[in-house]
């Protein structure tokens, strides 16, 4: 059951190269611009291939369901924030135009993983949820507090791999780097 009246500005339409709907402007929007509010039809405690992703068990269908049929592109020119529950644009966007949003932006480890034919400069091809991808290319887009604090935590843990491969001493690289020096001077002749 929707609450959200149907989105001006915006239509449906039906992409025959991808046999699926997909969302497209009806007027221009400005870079930066609040497009809408969204709400939920529904809260699910695990990811459905419509869900979109709040928390580590907390995901919701969108209100309105049209906002469903806005597809995947790794080069996206909108961005659902699900921490402020609106989507906004990222570039200027003219009538006419497809609107796509980066699913990884909001979705950790995604139920129904699929491969991206955006065919953009930048393109990710299997598209399976920010976990699946480098640190360093999910900094390059916009991510949710969640999925925010899941990259911190990744790159947390990984620097505590590092660091006891390092020599089980409990030493960090950069007191590593301190102890290797201090040996080195000793070593050398007064
Ligand atoms: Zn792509």
């Amino acid at each position: 059951m929707s609450d959200k009246p149907p989105p001006a500005g915006m239509q449906r339409f039906y992409r025959e190269d991808l046999d699926q709907h997909g969302v497209r402007a009806t007027r221009r929007y400005e870079a930066s611009e609040l497009i809408m509010t969204f709400g939920a039809v529904r809260w699910l405690p695990g990811p459905n291939r419509m869900t979109l992703q709040v928390s580590a068990h907390l995901h919701f269908e969108l209100d309105p369901p049209l906002l469903e049929s806005i597809n995947h592109g790794c080069d996206p020119n909108v961005h659902f924030d699900v921490d402020r529950s609106e989507l906004r644009t990222l570039l200027a966007i003219e009538a006419g135009e497809e609107l796509t949003a980066f699913y990884p932006s909001s979705e950790w480890d995604m139920q129904s993983p699929f491969t991206c034919s955006c065919g953009t400069a930048r393109c990710h091809g299997q598209i399976r949820g920010s976990t699946h991808l480098p640190a360093e290319v999910m900094a390059t887009y916009e991510t949710s507090a969640f999925v925010t604090a899941q990259l911190a935590l990744a790159a947390a843990a990984r620097a505590m791999d590092e660091a006891q491969v390092d020599g089980g001493l409990g030493l960090t690289s950069l007191d590593h780097g301190e102890y290797v020096r201090s040996e080195a001077s000793q070593a050398a002749p007064a």
